[in-house]
């Protein structure tokens, strides 16, 4: 039984380009573009031709999905300046606790978290793609999937659509590194919200919400394929 997929909703870091409905309940951090979905739509259809055998049409759809304009939102999404324009607190600033350093959680419990969440961003509701799965598809793709040092170099829409686990209580606020404390989120969603606590960029805690589950496995059936 598939559970619907909440819509995103408005963002206080709205996009000029946003084509979220501004009647929906803020839960996004950074709201997908129509070019941002389109091309989480064509990394999808990619995945059904890579299941299908057909590698041809695979590729076109992923070369089709590294459209220029993501470059722009990733950049936007990601820069200070950006992140600069965040509304501010309207109260005092609360004691920030100095942690160890950030441990990156080992691949078994980071696929139960995308599991749990649907492979969907917990703020913004897009499909997002799991390291493991896009490490198979640059190997199965390798030109399609352009991935050099530079963001310039890499494509596009994997810039945006990767999946990382978000921390909700920033570990800067003293949030644990737990499952329990992170949320599947893309990138542009992660980096935006960056150490900010969610109520101060007027954003819902993802958590209050059930994940969106909508019986896709993130296209991890293409771990079974071997490169050509
Ligand atoms: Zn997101």
């Amino acid at each position: 039984m598939s559970r619907r997929v909440p819509a995103c909703s408005p963002s206080p870091l709205k996009h000029p380009h946003s084509a979220a409905d501004p009647r929906l309940m803020r839960t996004c951090i950074v709201e997908p573009t129509p070019a941002l979905l389109r091309a989480s739509d064509l990394i999808a259809v990619a995945g059904d031709h890579l299941l299908k055998g057909n590698r041809g049409l695979a590729s076109e759809a992923l070369v089709d999905a590294d459209d220029p304009e993501l470059l722009d939102l990733f950049t936007w999404a990601t820069t200070p300046r950006f992140r600069g324009g965040v509304p501010r607190p309207s109260r005092e600033p609360l004691p920030r606790i100095e942690q160890p350093r950030r441990v990156q959680p080992p691949i078994s419990e980071l696929r139960r978290l995308h599991e749990r969440d649907g492979y969907r961003c917990r703020y913004c509701s897009i499909r997002v793609i799991d390291r493991e799965v896009f490490a198979r598809l640059r190997r199965l793709l390798p030109k399609a999937v352009r991935w050099g040092r530079t963001n310039v170099e890499q494509h596009a829409a994997f810039l945006c659509l990767r999946a990382t686990h978000d921390h909700v209580l920033p570990r800067s606020f003293g949030g644990a590194n737990s499952i329990e404390n992170y949320v599947t989120a893309c990138w542009l969603c992660q980096f935006a919200h960056g150490d900010s606590l969610l109520e101060d960029l007027g954003v819902e805690d993802p958590r209050v919400r059930a994940p969106g589950i909508d019986g896709r496995d993130g296209m991890r059936g293409v771990l079974r394929l071997k490169p050509q």
